[in-house]
Parts: C-alpha cells; sequence; structure tokens
C-alpha cells in the first residue's frame, strides 16, 4: 500500500489499496462496514443474469439452464433478475441462450436502475449513456418494446456494440444516437418522460485486489476529470425532461465528487424546478447519501439518494431519483 499506516494492517489485502482511496472510503461508508467494504474488493463476483422477456419467458430460459447444470438464484425485487457463483461463470457466459439474446449478463446492481426508473410502455425515454446497452435492453423490456426509447453513445467502437446487442436482444423500440450526450439535452428539448443517466465513472466499485493495474488506476485527478463531464451529462439530462419528469442519475463509484456533489450542483442550478425524491430499495446493504464528506457539506436533502454497500451478491452503486416540478 502507498504510505500505509500500522493501523490499516487490519483492512483486507492492504497491500494492493491505494492509501488514500481507503482514507477516502473511511469517510463514506459507515465505520462498522469499512472492513467488510474493503473485503468485497477481494472476494469472487456471483454472475448476474436477467432473462430478456424480449426474447423468451422466465420459465424456458431456467429450465434450459437446468439442462446444462445452472441452477439460478432468484431475487425478490425482479422476475427476470438471477445469479449464479463465481465458479459457474464460464458456464453462464458460454450458453447459448446469451449468443441468442435469451439471457443477458449483467450484475444485480446494475438491474436495479431499470427497475427504479419504471420505465412504462407508452412513453417517451432517453438513456443518456448507453453503451454496451444492459440497461437500454432492460428498459425496452420493462416497456415491452412499445413507446419510444433513445440511446446515446459517443464513443465509436462501444456505439457498434451497443447497436449490436440491442439487434440481440430483439429491441424494436429504440433510436440509437451517436453523440456527445452533453449536448442533447439542448437539441431535444424537454421532452422525455424519463431520463436514465448512467454516468461514465472512475467505478472505483470494479476495482479488484487481485487485479493491480485496477487499484493503481485510481487517483484524484481521474476524479476529477469525471466529475466535470457528468456535471455536463446531468445538466444535460434535466434539461431533456419534460416537466413532471424523473431522471435517475447513477454511477458504480463511491466518490462523493462524482454523485452527491454532483446531484447537489444540479439542485443549486435549478433550484425552482428540481426535486430530489426519496428512493427506497429493496435490497437491506444501502446508506443514505451523504451530507458531510470530510470538510464538504451537502444539502440536508442529498439523505434522499442511497448508496449500495458491497455485499456477498451486489457490487457498489450511487442512485438519486430528481423529478422535474410541472
Ligand atoms: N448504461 C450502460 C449499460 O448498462 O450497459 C453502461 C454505461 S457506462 C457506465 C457509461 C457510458 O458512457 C460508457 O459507454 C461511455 O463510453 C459513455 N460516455 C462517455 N462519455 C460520454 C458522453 N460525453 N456522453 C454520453 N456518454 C458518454
Amino acid at each position: 500500500m502507498k504510505g500505509s499506516t500500522e493501523h490499516r494492517d487490519d483492512l483486507a489485502s492492504p497491500c494492493n489499496f491505494h492509501a488514500e482511496f481507503v482514507d477516502r472510503l473511511r469517510l463514506i461508508v459507515p465505520h462498522n462496514a469499512l472492513t467488510a467494504v474493503l473485503e468485497s474488493f477481494a472476494k469472487p463476483r456471483v454472475v448476474g443474469l436477467r432473462i430478456n422477456t424480449l426474447k423468451a419467458a422466465v420459465a424456458e430460459v431456467l429450465n434450459a439452464l437446468a439442462g446444462d447444470g445452472l441452477k439460478p438464484n432468484a431475487v425478490s425485487w425482479s422476475p427476470t433478475a438471477f445469479w449464479v457463483p463465481g465458479h459457474q461463470r464460464e458456464l453462464a457466459t458460454h450458453s447459448p441462450l446469451v449468443s441468442d439474446g435469451k439471457l443477458y449478463i449483467q450484475s444485480l446492481s446494475s438491474q436495479l436502475a431499470p427497475v427504479l426508473l419504471d420505465p412504462q410502455p407508452n412513453e417517451s425515454i432517453l438513456d443518456l449513456a448507453a453503451a454496451p446497452g444492459g440497461k437500454t435492453t432492460h428498459l425496452a423490456a420493462l416497456m415491452e418494446n412499445r413507446g419510444t426509447l433513445a440511446a446515446v453513445e459517443p464513443i465509436r467502437d462501444r456505439f457498434f456494440r451497443l447497436r449490436a446487442t440491442l439487434d440481440r436482444l430483439g429491441v424494436t423500440n429504440c433510436k440509437t444516437y451517436m453523440k456527445d450526450g452533453r449536448t442533447v439535452g439542448k437539441k431535444t428539448g424537454p421532452r422525455f418522460d424519463r431520463v436514465l443517466l448512467d454516468a461514465p465513472c472512475t467505478a472505483e466499485s470494479r476495482m479488484r485486489t487481485d487485479q493491480v493495474e485496477t487499484m493503481h488506476y485510481w487517483s484524484r485527478r481521474k476524479i476529477r476529470e469525471s466529475s466535470r463531464k457528468q456535471r455536463g451529462l446531468i445538466e444535460s439530462a434535466f434539461t431533456g425532461l419534460k416537466p413532471g419528469g424523473r431522471l435517475l442519475y447513477c454511477t458504480c463509484t463511491f466518490a462523493p465528487e462524482e454523485n452527491e456533489q454532483i446531484v447537489a450542483d444540479l439542485l443549486g442550478k435549478f433550484p425552482d424546478t428540481a426535486e430530489l425524491e426519496s428512493l427506497r430499495l429493496p435490497i437491506p446493504n444501502v446508506q443514505p447519501g451523504l451530507t458531510m464528506f470530510g470538510d464538504t457539506q451537502y444539502p440536508e436533502v442529498l439523505a434522499r439518494t442511497v448508496r449500495i454497500l458491497p455485499n456477498e451478491i451486489m457490487d457498489s452503486f450511487y442512485l438519486a431519483m430528481i423529478r422535474k416540478t410541472a
């Protein structure tokens, strides 16, 4: 560990952690959860599965998986979300159900976002940072391929990956745009019922202690760069929202500069129209958004946002639901 001190030696695999990252985590997660959170960076991941109801019924896919020796575990909050243990990863990812678009490999935390956004079949929905398309295809499935879905991705190879995912999973209600999401809201004006911004971020929750490069890639500079882009994206997302519409902002990173700070800045910029809704998650491993990080204070209302804490089956995720008042 860079600059490690004795009192940190009780923490899991401390040698690969960036000391500053651990110091920051102490200010982010509850004290009694810190060891478990640090240990989660070393634990093998379970494999999240989503059954794509645009192509197959849940029972059909479960039967086919049973034939391959897989007995996926269900979760209470989504009829299409399942998981298998990490040692069955190969079996799951190489299943023909995946290449047929009937099954999508997707972490459980990732599957919560579209469920919380709750798109309706007749609505107009924008996914502002869409590749490789896990959440876009989930939104389309929840909309039963009805209504209109717009998906934005500026990076060329990722854009084509998104298109391939949409084709493979049988999505027919989605138009794709190879654009910088920061320019989109002004161009479309306020026309979407719901917007998902699964923002590009420093992905701290994806770091693994057994993949040293993922730990060493971390830096404060990357957090600053990321938050600059997120600020532009969230403003664009909010601008594209109809009055009465909802924006779900999420990231897979712990850094408050990419989470609470971004939401607080949006509320500050649109004090008359941006309203934070309380998010109640159907899982136990959550903590309210921070109202304080080191010397930085955020408005009390930020406690309505949530941070999923990693556990045996879920990765960390930050989520905030913002409503545009009429
Ligand atoms: N929602 C996706 C899914 O569930 O499959 C994952 C999205 S990933 C967290 C963030 C995406 O934002 C990346 O594909 C990245 O290329 C894209 N991105 C980066 N800069 C962007 C920008 N300026 N506008 C829109 N998207 C951007």
